[in-house]
């Protein structure tokens, strides 16, 4: 077993230090107008990228850092911490874990390196559709094996970062639901280079906050078979496979929210003057401040076990998930203490509250909903029934 100690190392403190920097270019004034445009953060993006940030879990050999998810998340939490949307680029973080450990050599060798460089951007990955939800075995999307290509049809849901991504991991059915054993089969990934496919339509979403998310149509879609990750048939546990590091990083995002929450609602509470004395004097403002900050330190050694358990080669599951829940309810908790002790300035855009506000709330219902990471601690960490 590896290190699993709590403490960071010199490295990973000059890591985040060195991102926290890079982040406070990017000022509140950036993010609020990006924000109300709905635009994605090209520029961020571009430097963070440029800094080999995003190429942090790459292996050495394709021209990454070659760091685990202790790092990932490092570099995610402070982004958040520092007051931007790491929801921009995580997921080109977990996504290219499917496309190392199962893609071919060949795909491997296409593909990562420039990855790394930031020459292609994978960045979206369809999973959700609008009539199977989080109950991923229904999904309807079709890929018909014909000759050397592969016909897609069908529709995704809630797709982020497609416009952003030279290509997407798609998750489709190969094997109709019904000639297969287990309903867990049939289902396949690709690796879609999606620049200027034929019968590809994408309609952007106006969502609650800034997160590029778009609905998706295939139609007759015809994608090379070579683009096909592993074995036919087997993509949902390829999937799976990548979730545990979805889970963790996506459990730091919440973090870096929570951090920033508390580090706003401190500073602004203590020179906040109302009856007389600082408002943090008082207990009512005070106590929900504290209460999230234990939150989110106790998530924070969650997050922590489960990366340092996913780096080792451990099995996660639970804690990857538990990490999730936690720090998804920790900073959801942080805001609430954040906006109230705001008083009416909370609402205001220019104090960047009310956009973190619904920044964070996202990750209490996606990548999954905190309603089924509790079905599966039930089921799965503590043996009772399954509900669903
Ligand atoms: C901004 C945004 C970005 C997203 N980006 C992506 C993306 O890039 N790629 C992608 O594939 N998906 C993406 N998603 C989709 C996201 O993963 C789904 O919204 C999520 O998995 C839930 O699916 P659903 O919305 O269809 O809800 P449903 O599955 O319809 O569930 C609705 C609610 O019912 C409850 N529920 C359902 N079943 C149960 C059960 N058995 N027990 C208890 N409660 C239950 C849950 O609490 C849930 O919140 C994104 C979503 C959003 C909002």
């Amino acid at each position: 077993m590896k290190d699993m100690s709590f403490t960071l190392t010199e490295e990973q403190r000059a890591l985040k230090a060195a991102v926290y920097e890079l982040c406070k270019q990017y000022p509140p004034e950036y993010w609020r107008e990006l924000d109300a445009k709905r635009e994605y953060p090209d520029a961020f993006i571009n430097e963070l990228t440029k800094a080999g940030y995003l190429a942090a879990l790459i292996p050495h050999e394709y021209g990454g850092a070659g760091l685990g998810i202790v790092e990932g998340g490092l570099i995610l939490e402070e982004i958040n911490r520092s007051g931007g949307n790491a929801g921009a680029c995580h997921a080109q973080m977990y996504i290219m874990g499917t496309v190392l450990r199962h893609g071919s050599d060949a795909q491997k060798n296409m593909y990562l390196p420039k990855i790394a460089t930031g020459e292609l951007r994978l960045q979206a990955f369809g999973v959700t559709e609008p009539n199977s939800g989080s109950d991923t075995t229904k999904l309807q999307t079709t890929a018909i094996r014909k000759g050397d290509r592969y016909i897609v049809n069908g529709q995704k849901m809630f797709i982020s970062r497609v416009l952003q991504s030279d290509l997407m991991l798609l998750l489709a059915r190969t094997t109709p639901v019904d000639q297969v054993k287990k309903k867990t089969d049939g289902l396949s990934v690709f690796l879609v280079d999606i620049r200027g496919l034929k019968g590809f339509e994408v309609r952007p979403l106006r969502m609650m906050m800034n997160h590029s998310t778009n609905a998706l149509f295939f139609d007759n879609v015809e994608i090379p078979a070579d683009s096909l990750i592993g074995q036919e048939g087997k993509g949902f546990s390829y999937i799976l496979d990548g979730m545990n590091a979805e889970r963790i990083l996506v459990a730091s995002d919440s973090l870096g929210d929570g951090r920033w929450f508390i580090e706003k609602a401190v500073a602004y509470s203590s020179q906040r003057v109302i009856f007389g004395r600082p408002i943090g004097a008082n207990q009512g403002v005070q106590f929900p401040i504290a209460k999230a900050h234990m939150a989110i330190e106790a998530a924070d050694l969650m997050r922590t076990k489960a990366a340092k358990l996913f780096d080792a080669g451990e099995p996660c599951g639970p804690e990857a998930n538990m990490a999730k829940y936690l720090a998804a309810e920790a900073a959801w908790d942080a805001g609430n203490a954040c906006i109230d002790a705001h008083g009416g300035y909370g609402y205001a855009e220019e104090y960047d509250v009310e956009r973190k506000f619904r920044e964070a709330r996202l990750y209490k219902t996606a990548p999954i909903n905190n309603n089924l990471v509790m079905a599966y601690v039930g089921e799965h960490v503590l043996g009772m029934p399954r509900s669903y």
